[in-house]
């Protein structure tokens, strides 16, 4: 139950080169804790994610999501991994503006096909991160931190083992910052969720259980569990 990156190297084509987004990164990441990744832009941190996340596969070393080895997958082993065991969360919401908050969270339960625990799921979520007032809600009837929570209510509808979260705060003020952090390490712990946290908003840093600093693809301290 855990997110490994074991020396990934990922490579993007470059004029007539290659420029290297990830130089030799080592990340492990147990169950039930938290590792924020800062960095200035353009250093790395979203192709971290993007390739915890299997939505892009490195030029070289291995990522271990929840003890399977992902290398050894196809595209369809891949996307049933997403759907069964990594939530993400990205920068924007992108909720369906036509649904309520309860089901932008019960369409993640039927395109895994759990159409019968959807609803009574995405009531519990919703009651995790503070919202359950707000079910009924469509989207221009919450507040962009409300938006937020939502956004990351639906990236636990799957019960995720890995949960990959890029700059959720960088939309809201220092108050409401705060409070998505607190619930985000909140929900590793009740969740047991192997968690990496993007953000460039070190002000909130002190409730994580590590801080990995990444430079031109290169991560310091190089994490170990
Ligand atoms: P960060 O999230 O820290 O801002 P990124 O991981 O997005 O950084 O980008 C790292 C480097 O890789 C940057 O130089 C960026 O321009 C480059 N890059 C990112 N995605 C692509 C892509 N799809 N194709 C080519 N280069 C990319
Ligand atoms: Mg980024």
């Amino acid at each position: 139950m855990s997110l490994v990156l074991d020396d990934v190297t990922l490579t993007y084509p470059d004029g007539d080169g290659r420029l290297t987004a990830l130089d030799s990164a080592c990340l492990d990441v147990p169950a039930g804790t938290l590792t924020a990744v800062v960095g200035p832009s353009g250093s790395g941190k979203s192709s971290l994610l993007a390739v915890a996340a299997t939505l892009v596969t490195p030029d070289r070393g291995r990522v271990v999501v929840d003890g399977t080895d992902t290398g050894r997958l196809d595209r369809a082993g891949k996307a049933a991994l997403r759907r069964e065991r990594i939530g993400i969360v990205f920068q924007q919401p992108n909720l369906l503006p036509s649904l309520t908050a309860a089901e932008q969270l019960q369409v993640m339960a039927h395109l895994s096909g759990s159409r019968d625990r959807g609803a009574a799921r995405a009531m519990a979520l919703l009651d995790a991160v503070g919202l359950a007032e707000q079910a009924g809600r469509r989207p221009h009837q919450l507040s962009g931190g409300q938006r937020q929570r939502v956004n990351i209510a639906r990236a636990l509808m799957n019960d995720p083992a890995v949960l990959l979260v890029d700059e959720p705060t960088s939309a809201l003020d220092h108050e409401r910052g705060a409070a998505v952090l607190d619930l985000l390490v909140a929900l590793t712990r009740e969740r047991a969720t192997a968690t990496v946290l993007v953000t460039h908003d070190r002000a909130h840093l002190g409730r994580v259980d590590r801080t990995v600093t990444v430079r031109d693809g290169r991560l310091s301290p190089p994490a170990r569990g």
